[in-house]
């Protein structure tokens, strides 16, 4: 690891004004757990690290408001896991924290860190022994013709088949949730689903944040979509694993036909994915297990697998197919 400077400000305004001063090399820290791991593996090494543990007034998961509940940067993943109000009005969202890393990470991370974390695709973290456009832009993909059994058969380019490793974030782009960011030049909305970029020809541009943007909260719309929800994820063991394939769906019925419908997938894509045409297939119709199958079937319909990767697509239309069998159960 190489030498850094470590700021500490207590204030939302100073962080992001200490950012651009520092820029280009500062990186904000909050939990660390994603940062220091890349710093130890040499992929990142930031000449300064300004770490927003302090701010004030962004820990807090605020459900007093009626339209949306609104989720504090640095509220800890397991706090947002066991809240009530997640729990009750978001289960989808709740079972994406509680399926994500171990309790320990889960007390030390932060939301906002969360939706910032990077691929775990080996050759982007074997920092320097193997070609990856986007940690060297220009240097290759090994990963193309290499080992690439955990990568993505949707959103990827010729550039970069790595898959975006987050489960939150998949359950937010379901719910239509939204990022609040603060920076020099004042704040702005993001809604997450276009918080994260395909790779296309620039894959180490992997959202459309600017460097020095303070993610200040999370923003998700309340509504009767929410309740009946679930995160499916599956992976090689059962605990403390990324996911293969995993699926947040949500359902609303009226009678026995489906009135709204939300399907995005996590663990196949190179971003947090909505499946918008089989969302459009269920609505109206009943939600019988065939309907849920058709429905995952054209939410791989764009699938391209690489060599060791094709089981994916089977594994992707079950665990769709699953979950909103599961949702609608809840319902
Ligand atoms: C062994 C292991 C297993 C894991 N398993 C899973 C899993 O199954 N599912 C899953 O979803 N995750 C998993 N993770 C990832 C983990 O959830 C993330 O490392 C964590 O959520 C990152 O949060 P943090 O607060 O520690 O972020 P940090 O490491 O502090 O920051 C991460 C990135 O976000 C930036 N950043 C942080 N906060 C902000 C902010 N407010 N505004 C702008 N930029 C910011 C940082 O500059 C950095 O680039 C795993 C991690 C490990 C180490």
């Amino acid at each position: 690891m190489r030498d850094f400077a470590y700021l500490r400000p207590r204030e939302a305004g100073e962080a992001v004004a200490l950012h651009a001063r520092h820029s280009p090399g500062a990186r904000y820290f909050a939990g660390g757990t994603t940062l220091f791991d890349l710093m130890k593996l040499g992929v990142e090494s930031p000449a300064t690290v300004i770490d927003v543990t302090r701010l004030e007034g962004l820990a807090g998961i605020d459900a007093s408001r009626r339209g949306e509940l609104r989720i504090g940067a640095l509220a800890p993943m397991s706090d947002v896991a066991e809240h009530a109000t997640v729990q009750r009005e978001f289960p989808a969202l709740s079972e994406a924290l509680w399926k994500a890393a171990s309790q320990q990470l889960r007390n030390m991370a932060t939301v906002g860190g969360n939706l910032l974390q990077r691929t775990r695709c080996a050759y982007f973290r074997g920092a320097g022994e193997y070609a990856c456009n986007k940690r060297v832009p220009g240097s290759g993909c090994a990963a193309l013709d290499g080992l690439n059994r955990g990568h993505a058969v949707l959103g990827a380019s010729e550039a970069c088949v790595a898959v975006y490793p987050g489960d939150m974030a998949v359950a937010l782009a379901a719910f239509d949730a939204v990022v609040d960011t603060l920076s020099p030049r004042g704040e702005r909305a993001v809604p997450v689903r276009e918080l994260h970029r395909a790779p296309g020809s620039t894959p180490h541009l992997e959202t459309v944040l600017a460097e020095d943007e303070l993610i200040v909260r999370i923003r998700v719309p309340r509504g009767p979509i929410g309740r009946a929800s679930t995160y499916h994820k599956v992976r090689d063991r059962e605990s403390y694993a990324f996911a293969l394939a995993s699926a947040a769906v949500a359902v609303q019925l009226q009678g026995n036909r489906v009135a709204d419908a939300r399907i995005a997938l996590g663990g196949v894509a190179t971003r947090p994915w909505r499946a918008d045409e089989a969302e459009r297939s269920l609505v109206g119709r009943p939600l019988t297990r065939a309907a849920a199958r058709r429905a995952a079937e054209l939410a791989f319909a764009e699938a391209r697998p690489l060599a060791h990767n094709g089981f994916k697509v089977a594994l992707g239309i079950e665990t769709v197919t699953d979950a909103l069998m599961i949702a609608k159960d809840r319902s």
